[in-house]
């Protein structure tokens, strides 16, 4: 793939950066949306991608909700994100993991990598092996997983849609989560200990075995979770669940959980406003584990103080679904509106 074409790509969004790395070992892009707040940090996903189109179009996608994540987080971070093309159950050697490890390594400081889908703690320590600029790993400096933290974020937006849709509680409240890998499996451990009645589905029948420990979980097949009747839908998975095909059998009257990209098209955002959904934009509720890494490298890591910062993504999600009610604009407008409002004062501040 050429520079022109990445520079007409749909989702190019003005990215600062956009670079391949190409070798019979490893082919992976880095996307570094912007700086503008800081150096650009993000998660490095492994995944089999079907063409280099998709693994560019979800590299795009993912940086720019980075930079909007961190803006609305308040953590002085850019948005940056990589992927590894490839199945990780399969294609991932030490060779790999050190590739990768260099070729981040290769943009000096610019863009920071911890965990993601399809990459584990251990696979970025691996990374660490070659470069410097690597966050969220286990033990001495770097700290630990930031998945547990991003589950605490999510339950906070949970409990938050709950009581400005209905001004209850959580306990009682019924949420359906779609997938229970390293968030989703958190999360139903706090929404259970919280009082509500949780429903899961995952396609992993491992990471179910492991779920239904946990007291008083119901699980559903897969191809039911979408649709289930209950207060709340959780995506916990893979991007793009709510899709043309998904919207209309959404039962639940809030959309919150913490699966990057969770709308297909911005035009999902009106289809939910327009059939009375709450939706807790993603890149605001899931922000828990970027704050978690910023206090990670900023050496200032309490539980209180990170918790106490996490817990600030319930007021803001309070100011965008009001602001969203007042003016019947999609929670994810409002949301992006404030993300730029922040990014061009600091641009203009800078200039
Ligand atoms: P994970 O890979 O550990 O878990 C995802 C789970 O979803 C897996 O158990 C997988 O089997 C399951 N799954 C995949 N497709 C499914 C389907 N169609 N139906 C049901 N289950 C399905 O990933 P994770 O770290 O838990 O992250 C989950 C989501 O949250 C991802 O979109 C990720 O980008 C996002 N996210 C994660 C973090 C973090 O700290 N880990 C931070 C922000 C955002």
């Amino acid at each position: 793939m050429n520079p022109v074409e990445v520079k007409t790509h749909p989702d190019f969004d003005e990215h600062e950066s956009v670079v391949f790395s190409s070798s019979e070992t490893l082919t992976a892009i880095i996307a570094i949306h912007s700086s503008e707040l800081g150096p650009a940090a993000g998660g490095c996903r492994m995944y089999p991608y079907a063409s280099h189109e998709q693994a560019l179009t979800d590299v795009l996608r993912l940086s720019r909700g980075m930079t909007y994540k961190s803006a609305l987080a308040g953590v002085p971070f850019g948005g940056g994100k990589s992927v590894i093309m490839g199945d990780p159950r399969t294609a991932k050697t030490r060779q790999l993991l050190h590739e990768m490890g260099d070729f981040i390594e290769s943009l000096k400081g610019q863009y920071m990598a911890a965990e993601d889908s399809g990459t584990s703690v251990a696979d970025i320590a691996a990374m660490g092996e070659r470069t410097r600029f690597i966050s969220g790993v286990s033990g001495g400096r770097f700290g630990g997983d930031p998945s547990p933290l991003t589950a605490y974020g999510v339950f906070i937006g949970i409990r938050e849609a709950v009581r400005h849709r209905t001004q209850a509680d959580l306990p009682g409240i019924s949420v359906a989560i779609q997938g229970v890998g390293n968030v989703g499996y958190h999360l139903t451990n706090l929404l259970i200990c919280a009082g509500a009645r949780v429903t899961v589905a995952d396609i992993s029948r491992q990471n179910l075995e492991w779920v239904s420990k946990i007291p008083g979980v119901n699980v559903v097949p897969a191809d039911e979770i979408l649709s289930a009747e209950v207060d709340v839908l959780a995506p916990c998975a893979m991007g793009g669940a709510i899709n043309e095909n998904s919207i209309y059998s959404i039962r639940a009257g809030i959309v919150a959980g913490a699966a990057n990209n969770q709308l297909i098209s911005k035009e999902m955002a009106d289809e939910l406003l327009y059939r009375g959904i709450l939706y807790a934009p993603d890149y605001v509720i899931n922000a828990g584990g970027i704050i978690d890494v910023y206090y990670q490298n900023c050496g200032e890591r309490s539980e209180d103080i990170v918790n106490k910062h996490i817990e600030r993504i319930g007021p803001t999600l309070n100011t965008i679904f009001t602001s969203s009610d007042s003016r019947r604009l999609s929670t994810q407008a409002v949301a992006d509106e404030m993300a730029d409002k922040i990014l061009n004062r600091v641009h203009h501040q800078a200039a």
